[in-house]
Order: structure tokens, then sequence, then C-alpha cells
């Protein structure tokens, strides 16, 4: 998985300081959530944060560093850093979202396979490594050699605003 040690991957590991806040505690249980925001706002924030889809006990959230077009991760709302500190039901319910955000991105990026994966650790490549994320992305055939051979180049046609437009009505209708 050669992908994974990509230069943007540094540079974005890199950027996070040891005592900077849990990105995903952050998007999934921002403090605005506590006042009386209405459903339009919250919305509108979460649009802001890239969260796709809040579920009883987890969340889908688009990678703000993808490595491909619609990589999406589904992270529990608590602060936990391994599957040992998940319950069954939280099991459960990332599964049934990573079953969802397998159906949406076949549908709506025709990819020819996927990675579904947990890095746990900063050794197994874990940007966050105090937050469980399972992370989903489609694959096209021969884009490992395609992103070898552009190199420190991030070439993604596609922005998250766009990619965010694009997946979150089909979360939201099922
Ligand atoms: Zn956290």
């Amino acid at each position: 998985m050669d992908y994974l040690f990509t230069p943007w991957r540094y540079q974005y590991i890199s950027s996070i300081k040891p005592d900077s806040a849990c990105i995903f505690c952050l998007a999934g249980s921002p403090p605005e959530a506590q006042q009386n925001f209405s459903a339009e706002q919250l919305q509108k924030l979460d649009e802001e944060r890239h969260v796709i889809f809040r579920a009883r006990l987890s969340f889908v959230i688009l990678n703000r560093y993808p490595y491909t077009n619609g990589h999406l991760m589904i992270a529990p709302f608590q602060h936990i850093p391994d599957l040992a500190s998940c319950s069954a039901p939280l099991l459960g319910e990332m599964m049934e979202l990573a079953q969802r955000a397998e159906a949406a991105l076949k549908e709506i990026y025709k990819p020819d396979g996927f990675n579904v994966g947990l890095n746990l650790g900063k050794c197994a490549g874990a940007g966050v490594e105090d937050h469980l994320h399972l992370h989903i992305l489609p694959r096209w055939a021969g884009d490992t050699n395609f992103l070898s051979v552009v190199g420190e180049t991030r070439l993604l046609p596609e922005s998250l605003e766009i990619t965010y437009q694009k997946l979150q009505p089909f979360f939201q209708s099922k």
C-alpha cells in the first residue's frame, strides 16, 4: 500500500500538533450542537465541516486530504482509539454506514474497487491516532501507477464541495 506514504499525507500528519484538538470530536460533536441552532443552521455547519451524515452512534465525513475523489471516513462520536473500545451496536452501525458508503460511491463514481480499512496507531499510518475512523475510498484500475508517476502533485479533478453535494443527498435519502 505505497500510496499511504505520500508527500501530502506527510504534510497533513506533520501539521497536526500533539496538543491540538481532535478533528473527529470537533466535527462529530461540535459545541454548536448543544445550542439552539435550527436544523437548517446545523446542516450549514455540517456542510462546512464536510459531515455527510449523522447516525445514532457514528457519522460519515469527507476526508479533507483525500487519496481519491469520494474518500469517506466513518467515525464514532465518542473519542475512542481502537476496536476493543467499541460496543457491538457501534460496530454494527459503522458497518451499516460502510455498506451505504459502498453503494453511494458505486453509483456516483463507478469505481473498479474499494479500499475499506482502519489505520490503528501512528506506525500504521493513522493521521489521527486516538480517534478511530474507518476509511472507505473508491479505486480505479491503474490509479496507483498514476499517482506514483505524478509524484508530489495531487491531482483531484473534483473539489470537496462538489463531492459533498454529490454524496450528501444519497445518504439523507436512505
Ligand atoms: Zn476525538
